[in-house]
């Protein structure tokens, strides 16, 4: 018998009233979901009536609200769901439950229009920077803003101290511009720093990672858990399987009863919210940016505008301009200090919360 409540599941009564099961998901696949109810693993399908594919509400990527239109949220991982529980065959999934924290990405099938959940259910978001390269302030802040957005909690964690002598300037910039946040440097090779991090490694909790690729998530995650769970860049240059070794789950749960989502998606989410990336994807639609006769062209109706030229004979695609304004749209939106800020005051009224239970609890003892 498993008991969900290791994975983070608060019970509720309303949950577990009539012939509904709770279950936290695991993995997703095309069309199978991977889950842990009562009765350990199980495998189920979306009930069709509650779940409409294909209807979606375009860009709600800023907001936790519903991604999809009279139909129940699309459960990811992290999700915790109702499920009739069918023993022997896949279990049918009726309800997302409520989402206390969560990351979206724009769906890439959508061409860039419709938002796709891709984590769910996280208390804490570490925030991976190298400290011997890359160091980039701006990059960190940027996570954090996605990371308030999400409903969790952001640590900033600085990778390979053992390359470094003396890090105290890049510890202490941080301090300063992430203000309530915790900074700490580790090193997942020797260990030090590790310790810092034991507040948020609690059993129950779940834990996300954002960071550039080769910054040391996996070898941090392997560290963590004690064992080799995740292909650190030699094994995957080595053996060329791709990231993953083959037992890898979208949701794992450590010996220690901490939980940590990786889940595919995870890793392209850095790339739709900064305006880095943007360009990159968007290269064909750049291409006919800053040729227009007046270089403060807003491309609506100025005359000389070559991004109008190219939609009027058909070389950019109305679709393709669309999407990228949208984008560039988020992507502002995604420096914006106030969303930042409001984050922010979410977070010390949480602490504020923290703190009174404990004090609570504290006296009735
Ligand atoms: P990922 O792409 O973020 O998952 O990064 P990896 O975990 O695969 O690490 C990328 C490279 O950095 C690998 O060569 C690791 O051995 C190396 N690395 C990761 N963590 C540390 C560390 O704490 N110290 C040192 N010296 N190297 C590290």
């Amino acid at each position: 018998m498993a008991d969900l409540q290791k994975y983070g599941y608060i019970p509720s009564a309303l949950d577990e009233s009539g012939d509904y099961l709770p279950a936290r998901v695991t993995a997703v696949y095309k069309e199978r979901y991977e889950m842990i109810c009562r009765f350990g693993q199980v495998f189920g399908k979306l009930k069709s009536g509650v779940y409409y594919p294909n209807v979606f509400m375009p860009q709600g990527i800023k907001t936790l609200s519903k991604e999809t239109q009279g139909s129940e949220p699309f459960p990811t991982t992290g999700d915790f769901v109702l499920i009739r529980y069918i023993a022997g065959s896949d279990s049918q999934i009726v309800k997302t439950l409520p989402r206390k924290s969560l990351f979206l990405r724009l769906d890439p099938s959508s061409s860039g229009h419709y938002s796709q959940a891709v984590a769910a259910n996280f208390d804490y978001v570490f925030i991976l920077a190298s400290l011997n390269q890359d160091f980039n302030v701006k990059r960190i802040e940027r996570y954090l803003t996605l990371s308030w957005q999400s409903g969790a909690v952001p640590v900033v964690v600085l990778t390979k101290a053992d390359l470094i002598e003396d890090y105290s300037n890049q510890v202490k910039a941080l301090q300063k511009t992430c203000t309530g946040v915790m900074v700490c440097a580790v090193s997942a090779l020797t260990g030090s720093g590790l310790n810092a991090l034991g507040d948020y490694l609690k059993p129950g909790k779940t834990i996300v990672f954002l960071g550039s690729s080769g910054v040391g998530k996996s070898t941090l995650v392997n560290a963590l858990a004690g064992q080799a769970l995740m292909a650190t860049r030699e094994i995957r240059e080595d053996d060329g399987r791709g990231r993953h070794t083959t037992t890898h789950r979208q949701l794992i749960m450590l010996d220690s009863g901490v939980m940590i989502i990786d889940t595919p998606g995870m890793r392209e989410l850095g790339m739709w919210d900064v305006t880095d990336g943007l360009g990159e994807a968007f290269s064909d639609v750049e291409d006919y940016l800053g040729r227009c006769r007046f270089s403060d062209c807003t491309h609506v109706n100025e005359p000389g505008c070559t991004v109008k030229e190219a939609l009027r004979s058909g070389a950019l695609l109305e679709s393709r301009w669309e999407s990228y304004k949208k984008l560039k749209h988020e992507a502002v939106y995604s420096e914006d200090k106030s969303a930042y800020l409001s984050g922010k005051r979410q977070w010390s009224k949480e602490i504020a919360r923290y703190s009174r239970q404990i004090k609570k609890r504290r006296d009735k003892s």
